[in-house]
């Protein structure tokens, strides 16, 4: 079956009919949708509106809550805290985004602990608002154990996204959004999906052997952190900070406490902002970072992060974006149309 090609707008206006229908409030659907599309306007579509039947399945068994309204607590000069009322990652960001930026012009550095949230998302989205108004920004979440510590074979850290964001003059925001994994696990997902193997050295099967099956890792086995030790590493960091810190479960907690029924699970994010400004080259800061890219992307083969996805958003907020057959007529069904 081919494609079915859909505007941005009537691809979140499918998107948000599909989950207030199945019960979330405007402000949520309204958050989530945005999200979605996003995801997929920039190519990211394991992010994108291939998620949203696991939303509607979580949705539908009341596993957060859906009229969730977060709140904003400040702990210190620098510190909020974000109670996202057991609801969706999507408006308690927008929400936090809203607080953070002012406050890390007032202090130089400010940082947000967003806890009680079901994070599904991809995090860019988290970081690039801020970017875009003048500050950089790191965003990292916790979520459920599916890679293995460097060493071992069976599931500790989550795939434990990080992203990070730095403001340019004239030019979009330098992102980079990426898991601790070699693969996130959504790409595995669409792989299995599709029929198509793995490359080499993503992940291992329940027995702990080496194994380009997208399903065999999947089902009990096991994704390996990039960069060995290194990934490892930064695994670990992830979980200190956007779990130990602030007091939400650390990914193997996060895999206990999930039912894995294709929705978001519950962990905790933690995002912070710098300005620039604030640092001692307020008047320097911008031109000596771009002469820096420039000197980068003098190198042939070199590009930066987040390029791949400013590029499909030029040509998709033309185009539209295309979605598998299989997946529109899923996301109709579950809208309840006929
Ligand atoms: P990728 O490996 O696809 O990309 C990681 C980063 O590297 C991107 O910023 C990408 O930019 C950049 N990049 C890729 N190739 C190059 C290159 N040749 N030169 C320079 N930069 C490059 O991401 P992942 O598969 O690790 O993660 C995918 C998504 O999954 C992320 O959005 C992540 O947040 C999300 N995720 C969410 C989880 C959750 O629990 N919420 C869990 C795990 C993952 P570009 O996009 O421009 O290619």
């Amino acid at each position: 079956m081919p494609d079915i090609q859909l505007s941005l707008a009537d691809a979140r206006a499918l998107a948000e009919q599909c989950l207030k229908i199945n019960g979330l409030d405007d402000a949520n659907a309204a958050a989530t949708a945005a999200n979605m599309v996003a995801a997929e306007r920039d190519g990211c579509v394991s992010h994108g509106l291939f998620r949203l039947p696991g939303y509607v399945t979580s949705l539908r068994a009341g596993k957060f809550d859906a009229n969730a309204s977060p709140t904003i607590e400040q702990l210190a000069p620098g510190v909020i805290r974000v109670d996202a009322g057991a609801g969706l990652a999507p408006l308690a960001v927008t929400k936090t985004l809203e607080a953070l930026a002012p406050l890390a012009r007032t202090q130089g550095i400010a940082a947000a602990a967003i806890v009680r949230v079901f994070h599904m998302a991809a995090m860019w989205p988290d970081v690039e608002p801020l970017a875009e108004q003048g500050l950089a920004a790191l965003a990292m979440t916790a979520s459920a154990s599916f890679v293995a510590a460097a060493g071992g074979k069976k599931p500790f850290f989550g795939t434990n996204p990080m992203a990070f964001a730095w403001p340019r003059d004239g030019e979009p925001p330098m992102v980079f959004d990426q898991a601790v994994s070699v693969m996130a696990r959504g790409e595995v997902m669409i792989a299995a999906r599709d029929g198509h193997q793995l490359p080499e050295g993503v992940g291992l099967d329940s027995d702990g052997n080496p194994t380009t099956n997208p399903q065999a890792v999947l089902d009990d086995g096991v994704l390996l952190p990039f960069g060995g030790y290194k990934g490892s590493a930064i695994a670990l960091m992830v979980d200190l900070l956007a779990a130990g810190l602030i007091g939400q479960p650390f990914s193997p907690e996060i895999r206990r406490a999930a039912n894995f029924d294709g929705g978001p699970e519950s962990g905790g994010m933690l995002i912070i902002a710098l300005d620039p400004d604030r640092f001692g080259d307020a008047e320097g800061w911008r031109q000596h970072a771009e002469t820096f890219f420039a000197e980068m992307l003098a190198q042939e083969g070199v590009r930066l992060p987040g390029q791949r996805r400013f590029a499909n958003r030029a040509r998709t907020t033309k185009e539209g974006i295309r979605l598998p057959a299989a997946l529109h007529a899923k996301i109709v069904e579950l809208s309840g149309h006929s």
